[in-house]
């Protein structure tokens, strides 16, 4: 672990004991610490307003009950959460997540995230996210509206165009965007389009959104091999995870010319070597909502599925030469991480939110891997979030071709923010440092800006 500046160790040792047992958010906020001691000392200005204790502290944090109804009747009780974690740059902007791991310490670990995430796009919007204890997975459609209804019934009086903007993660898609837009528009009586981001394509969603976090990571990637006279071209890949961000990070791999050898779910991975057939693992994961091992079963004996197994592993017995981690945080620990470097990896870039560890990033860095960190590579995802928030101020909706475009000029300009603030701070393709730096100067601006509020 890298020791801290002793300026900003009080600050995180209060942090640890304000917030106790979060030890995700723990883990998120030091490593944006470990990168800020250079930045307090050199603007003592921070350090005077107590930027960093500040934006360490959610502006608001909303807990409630949900109850309902599944469908034999039974009551069933969740709880739900928002964190407001920051508005400096526009209002709280960040997703659900339904998953029943879901603690306060893991929202506020992921709003802590998007914070720095939402300023690197360089687009006004403040950072905050949300969910729930709920489990969608084996639950009916009638259960799943009946969860979402109850859900915005408290959440709706806390967000709003110009407050704060949910919209998805793990657990939470087109579908449940679907009942909650409906119930916050039956409670409010508006048309309020630009409350919720990632909806449907007729009724004020954005193309591009459901690809974006996915085709953003691996842009991203594209960039960091760039970098090194390199391309996606002939390159082998290996993609954790099989649902959203995952299946589209797939998808933009195989239209820049690389193979993707391996995905996974949270019970299993596949094993492809002719890659992955796209078109049926879509069918099984977006249309049937089926699992990794339905699609192994239609692969027959193309594919090799192993229950439970780790898709990291893969790289110990065949080359990879690029890490897409889609799934969830701490994913990719640092055997694995040391697997895929004796398999010959060149970059890592996170689709998801914190999927390696501290000691998986230590090992990367260490032998000279591209990594880009997913405050960086997995920003596309709200970056077109905010265009659809464009499209709905305007009455409008772009093309295909034209939104696309903007995600990719969007995913460079975060790609040269971190590598020229890496440069500036003379650590050259330090792309966790240049997306920590480049993400609080613009945050902690703002907030000197407004004064002590
Ligand atoms: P989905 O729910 O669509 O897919 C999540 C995938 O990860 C599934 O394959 C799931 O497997 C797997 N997974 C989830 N939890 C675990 C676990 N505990 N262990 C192993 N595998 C797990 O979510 P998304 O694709 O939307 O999100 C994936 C990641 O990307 C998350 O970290 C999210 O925060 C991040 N992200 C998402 C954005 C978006 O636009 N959707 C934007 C930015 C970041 P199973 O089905 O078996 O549970």
């Amino acid at each position: 672990m890298t020791q801290l500046d002793a300026l900003v160790q009080p600050i995180f040792d209060a942090v640890l004991q304000r917030n106790p047992g979060e030890v995700e958010f723990h883990q998120a906020a030091r490593e944006v610490f470990e990168s800020l001691g250079r930045v307090i000392s050199k603007h003592p200005q921070y350090a005077e307003a107590s930027i960093l204790e500040r934006i360490c502290e959610p502006e608001r944090q909303i807990i409630f009950r949900v109850p309902w109804v599944d469908d034999d009747g039974r009551v069933q009780i969740n709880r739900g959460f928002r964190v407001e974690f920051n508005s400096a740059l526009g209002p709280y902007k960040g997703g659900l997540r339904f998953h029943p791991s879901v603690y306060l310490g893991t929202i506020k670990f992921l709003g802590f995230e998007q914070v720095f995430k939402n300023a690197l796009t360089g687009m006004p919007i403040g950072g905050g996210k949300g969910g729930s204890d709920f489990d969608p997975k084996g639950r009916s459609d009638a259960e799943v509206m009946r969860f979402c209804q109850s859900f915005m019934t408290e959440l709706y009086r806390h967000i709003g165009e110009y407050t704060d903007v949910p919209a998805g993660d793990i657990g939470v898609g087109g579908r449940e965007i679907g009942y909650l837009f409906g119930q916050y528009k039956r409670i409010t009586n508006r048309y309020e389009s630009a409350v919720l981001t990632g909806k449907g394509i007729g009724w004020g969603g954005s193309l591009v959104r459901t690809e974006a976090t996915g085709y953003g990571a691996t842009i991203f990637a594209d960039e960091m091999l760039k970098t090194r006279g390199d391309s996606f071209d002939g390159k082998r890949v290996l993609v954790s995870g099989s649902g959203n961000v995952a299946l589209y990070a797939i998808q933009k791999v195989q239209q820049l010319g690389g193979k993707v050898v391996g995905c996974s779910d949270s019970t299993g991975v596949v094993y492809d070597e002719t890659g992955v057939d796209l078109e049926l693992l879509r069918q099984v994961k977006e249309i049937d909502r089926g699992r990794l091992s339905d699609y192994a079963h239609y692969r027959g004996a193309a594919s090799d599925y192993r229950p439970g197994g780790n898709i990291w592993s893969i790289a110990e017995s065949t080359r990879v030469d690029v890490a897409l981690p889609c799934a969830t945080q701490n994913e990719l620990d640092g055997a694995d991480a040391a697997a895929l470097v004796a398999g010959g990896v060149l970059a890592v870039a996170e689709g998801a939110n914190m999927p390696s560890t501290p000691d998986a990033v230590r090992v990367f860095t260490e032998a000279g891997v591209l990594f880009g960190p997913g405050k960086a590579a997995n920003a596309g995802g709200v970056a077109t979030s905010a265009l659809e928030m464009q499209q709905n101020a305007s009455r409008d909706s772009w093309s295909f071709e034209h939104t696309e475009q903007r995600l990719e000029e969007i995913m460079r300009g975060i790609h040269e923010r971190c590598a020229e603030t890496a440069d500036e701070y003379d650590e050259p393709g330090n792309y966790v440092l240049g997306a920590n730096i480049a993400g609080f100067t613009r945050v902690a601006d703002a907030m000197l800006a407004f004064g002590v509020i």
